[in-house]
């Protein structure tokens, strides 16, 4: 059976995507997908009944969203499942990493004009695509925080060390905690955030974890900080401070730590990357300091209440592979990145039959 759908009514789209491609993928019954059909849209109820059935049953990841999501770091990708393995995670965490973009449903909020994938994400810092958008939310959150001309860039390193990787790192958040306490650190500056980044030295034979910080405050001297971190730290004197230009540069700052799941110099190594996952398990990657403290940098942002399913994001890629412009429109106002934009201009001439 072929339908005529209005391209502005986003329901009558919804209904007829959204069903057929629960239905192909067998995450919901026949008959739970009837009784959704026809107003799945509407009634919040029913609505929320498909948020949770998804929910409930992570579907295997299909080809179409596999290279939607992770064509862009397919090796590392393998390379970072087996690290995780190998570092002991069980079973379930390795399954949601595998499985990381599957069930990918298109949704539109007619309100805010904006699109966005929903899909099972496994949200685990060994993931890339989950990186990013870790680091989305950071931007989001940090980026009105930055005062141009009190915002500074501080990293503090310690001298390389031979030996395992946890020791290294506490004693480095140790130190952290013990500058923020010292005069200088506490006479001028406000407030930040600080993210751990840990890498190789060049030689390959030890670690080199440093921190690197949002600082919110005054003038701080390199000379001085310097002279600070080695009472604070007995060794190490190796800081670098730097004003922050513009806002943008900030947001690249925080987005290069944030995304990064790991440094290209400790996942080329799979010994390395194993210790670093497994040294690292119960270790926060970043945090607040200061007046910054118990702001919530992962935090949601606001979000529209009127999501509306616009269909699978496999069977969307699937039609547009056909020439259909209706999915080629959907998929270009995903795909761009600002995930901004109205519905379709095209009719949809032939949708698939009706359950
Ligand atoms: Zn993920």
């Amino acid at each position: 059976m072929s339908r005529l759908a209005d391209p502005t009514d986003a329901s009558e789209n919804l209904a007829v995507y959204s069903i057929l491609d629960l239905l192909e993928t067998s995450f919901l019954t026949a008959d739970s997908a009837a009784v959704l059909h026809p107003s799945m849209a509407e009634k919040g109820q029913e609505r929320n009944r498909y948020v949770r059935a998804i929910k409930r049953c992570p579907p295997p990841l299909r080809p179409e969203e596999e290279s939607h999501r992770h064509s862009g770091w397919r090796a590392a990708r393998r390379r970072a499942i087996c690290a995780v393995r190998d570092a002991g995670a069980g079973p379930s965490r390795l399954a949601r990493l595998a499985a990381c973009g599957a069930g990918a449903h298109v949704e539109h909020s007619p309100t805010a004009g904006v699109w966005r994938i929903r899909a099972h994400y496994c949200r685990d810092r060994a993931c890339q695509p989950c990186g990013r958008a870790r680091a989305a939310v950071v931007v989001a959150n940090v980026s009105p925080r930055i005062d141009l001309g009190r915002t500074r860039m501080v990293t503090l390193t310690l001298r390389h060390r031979e030996g395992p990787l946890l020791p290294q790192v506490r004693r480095l958040v140790r130190s952290f905690a013990a500058l923020r306490k010292s005069d200088l650190w506490s006479s001028r500056a406000k407030g930040g955030v600080w993210f751990l980044e840990v890498k190789r030295s060049r030689d390959g034979l030890a670690w080199h974890p440093h921190m690197h910080v949002l600082v919110h405050g005054r003038f701080m001297s390199q000379v001085q900080l310097s002279d600070e971190w080695r009472k604070v730290t007995g060794d190490s004197y190796i800081v670098d401070v730097r004003i922050v230009d513009s806002v943008a540069e900030a947001t690249r700052y925080v987005t290069k730590y944030v995304s990064k799941p790991v440094d290209a110099s400790v996942g080329q190594n799979h010994d390395w990357h194993v210790e670093y996952l497994r040294d690292l398990r119960s270790v926060r990657m970043l945090g607040t300091f200061g007046s910054w403290r118990g702001e919530s940098i992962l935090g949601g942002r606001d979000d529209p209440e009127d999501w509306v399913p616009m269909g699978s994001l496999w069977y969307l890629i699937h039609k547009r592979g056909g020439g259909c412009d209706y999915a080629r429109h959907i998929l270009d106002q995903v795909e761009r990145g600002s995930a901004r934009g109205g519905m379709p201009p095209y009719r949809l001439e032939v949708l698939p039959a009706g359950p």
